[in-house]
């Protein structure tokens, strides 16, 4: 497995736009294959997303990664991130920022992310079970937010919870296409700029899509 997560690394993340060392080094150490189905083990390191039950999937490598290198990380952020899924991203978030929110609409998904991230030692998350397009304003205001799922617009409770110079990465669009859209937000309000094009399930939630 560890062969094969280098080459994914390689070929599918180095071998293109992704630069940042330290999101190439940690998805080099963490395990993809931990956070898939048992049937789908085989494919942990195509380049590709994976059903992981109730209609949702783990997102395919390279957006993960370049989704993560869009926050500019360097250690020291509180980081809220809305859905949870299998909890991969999660882990790469915890692998390089100091601490993540993490929240699921889906409950058991949540527990099985929760059991496979503390399986694996990591200390530095919190679990949260809801409807993360109204973000988490008890635990705001967070340096960095990362939607991964796909909104009709950037949901503005999550831009209220986003610290000045603060990042949101979060793909909005129609529920078939989207834009991958980093926001950063200053005093005066925020600026956005466009990643890629991107294909996401939809966030369901109040500031997002209906069920
Ligand atoms: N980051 C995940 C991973 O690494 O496996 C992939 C997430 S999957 C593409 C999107 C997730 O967002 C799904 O698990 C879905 O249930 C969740 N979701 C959709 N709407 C949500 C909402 N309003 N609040 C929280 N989670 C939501």
């Amino acid at each position: 497995m560890e062969q094969l997560r280098g080459e994914m690394v390689a070929r599918d993340l180095a071998g293109r736009d992704i630069y940042d060392q330290q999101v190439l080094a940690a998805f080099q150490r963490v395990e993809r294959h931990r956070f898939v189905p048992e049937e789908f083990l085989n494919h942990a390191y195509d380049d590709r997303p994976l059903p992981i039950g109730g209609g949702q999937t783990i997102s395919q490598p390279y957006i993960v990664a370049l989704m993560t290198q869009c926050l500019r990380l360097n250690g020291e952020e509180r980081i809220l991130e809305v859905g949870t899924g299998s909890g991969y991203q999660t882990a790469i978030l915890a692998e390089l920022a100091w601490e993540v929110y993490t929240i699921e609409r889906i409950a058991s998904l949540s527990e099985r992310a929760q059991k496979t991230l503390a399986e694996l030692g990591y200390a530095n998350f919190h679990v949260f079970v809801g409807d993360g397009s109204q973000g988490l304003p008890q635990h705001a205001p967070f340096d960095r937010i990362i939607v991964t799922a796909a909104a009709p617009q950037p949901p503005a409770p999550l831009i209220e919870q986003l610290t000045v110079g603060g990042i949101m990465v979060v793909p909005t669009g129609s529920r078939v296409g989207q834009d991958l859209e980093v926001i950063t937000k200053n005093r005066d309000g925020f600026t956005t700029a466009t990643a890629c094009r991107c294909t996401f399930v939809p966030l369901i939630g109040e500031h997002g899509y209906e069920k």
